[in-house]
């Protein structure tokens, strides 16, 4: 039975795209570029539960880099470190995709390795009069694939 839903999960990826199963960028728990990493913006990341953090500057949709918490290891809160001193030192790269990205190519993808375990989802925005541009919409992760080719849901622990 789980060889039937692994194979059957294979040829699905095929059909669906990353679009299909993003996390939307409006879900997604991020950092500002400008915040300080006093008590409790760390315990809010703590609690997110999330072991990678998109940040963005300015705009929720401008990503810039990415926060491990790992990174965090070294971080005393009482010295309320700005985040951006963290992001510059790092310097954590970010990838895209697009949205129509299908799962089999997502997944050879993530598993070269070249863009890491999450990335960012771009779709071309040509609706209003100016010229189109790439619009950050959400992100995926190996998880996500993953889920679609064992055709279950991963309970984290
Ligand atoms: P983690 O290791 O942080 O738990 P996973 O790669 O296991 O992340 O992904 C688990 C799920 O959480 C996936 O559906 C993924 O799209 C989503 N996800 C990952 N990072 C974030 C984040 N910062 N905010 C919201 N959702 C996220």
């Amino acid at each position: 039975k789980n060889e039937v839903n692994i194979i059957s999960g294979a040829l699905e990826l095929r059909k669906k795209t990353v679009a299909d199963v993003m996390t939307h960028i409006n879900d997604a728990f991020m950092l500002s570029l400008d915040a300080i990493l006093d008590f409790e913006t760390v315990s809010d990341i703590m609690n997110s539960g999330y072991s990678r953090i998109p940040v963005f500057d300015g705009d929720r949709k401008n990503i810039v880099t990415l926060l491990y918490i790992k990174d965090l290891a070294f971080v005393d809160t009482d010295d309320n470190t700005p985040l951006k001193t963290l992001c510059e030192f790092y310097q954590n790269p970010v990838h895209f995709v697009f949205e129509d990205y299908t799962l089999d190519i997502m997944f050879n993808q993530f598993k070269e390795g070249t863009i890491g375990h999450i990335a960012f989802v771009h779709r071309v925005n040509n609706e209003g009069d100016g010229d189109p541009f790439y619009e950050t919409v959400g992100l995926v992760t190996l998880e996500d694939v993953i889920e679609e080719l064992i055709q279950a849901e991963i309970v984290d622990e």
